[in-house]
């Protein structure tokens, strides 16, 4: 287990559990993606010094958050407050996020990547697939996007863009996570291909925290 990945879930009191592809983009529209950002950004600092210290916690950042003015000042401060060490948080943001403002999101990239944070690229190969992004911007991690692993068993082309995605990344020197893995054969494949970090339902579903971590982690200290 190397890390976890937070995961935003609406609890309504009428309509039950309302996922975030429903609210998100809403929020997003509205400007409260910045309010419920900043929430989720301090909510998994906290949680993460609940996790094991060699686990790190991977946080989405939503373009509209991400090129809002005091990004990195909310990301500065969240560490502070939570006294989580930067090297345990990582950012997912998306190319759309990157593409928007291309001088601005590599300042911010950079700002954040000096501060010891590390950022993903979420949803690699769906976006523009504008790669001379790949040159312009500081990121530490390429997300292979779910659509590639769901096809690996049906189609071998995607077994190839997988690869080929690997054999980039370690040409860049940075590292690769396989997202939405189901099946032992998908790991298989994916180990076939060079990934060497994946997650998704084969190996835990989205849950929430157990407060039985705290008691752990206060066992091993007494
Ligand atoms: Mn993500």
């Amino acid at each position: 287990m190397v890390g976890y990945e937070a995961l935003i879930r609406w609890q309504h009191p009428e309509r039950g559990t309302i996922p975030p592809m429903e609210f998100i983009p809403i929020a997003e529209e509205t400007g409260m993606i910045v309010p419920i950002g900043e929430w989720v950004l301090r909510t998994a600092c906290q949680d993460a010094l609940r996790l094991p210290d060699t686990c790190f916690v991977a946080v989405n950042i939503s373009p509209v958050q991400f090129m809002a003015r005091d990004f990195v000042d909310l990301v500065r401060s969240a560490l502070h407050d939570s006294g989580l060490a930067p090297q345990r948080l990582e950012l997912e943001v998306t190319e759309t996020a990157m593409m928007q403002d291309k001088t601005r999101a590599a300042a911010i990239m950079s700002e954040v990547v000096d501060m010891g944070i590390t950022v993903a690229v979420d949803d690699f190969g769906t976006g523009y697939s504008n790669l001379s992004y790949l040159i312009d911007f500081s990121f530490q991690k390429l997300k292979i996007d779910r659509s590639f692993v769901s096809r690996l068993e049906a189609d071998e082309n995607s077994g190839a863009v997988i690869s080929t995605i690997v054999g980039l990344s370690r040409a860049l020197g940075v590292d690769t996570i396989a997202e939405g893995v189901e099946t032992e054969h998908q790991a298989t494949l994916l180990r076939a291909a060079g990934c060497r970090v994946v997650q998704g339902y084969l190996f835990g579903r989205p849950e929430p925290l157990p407060e039985q971590i705290t008691i752990k982690a206060l066992r091993l200290v007494s």
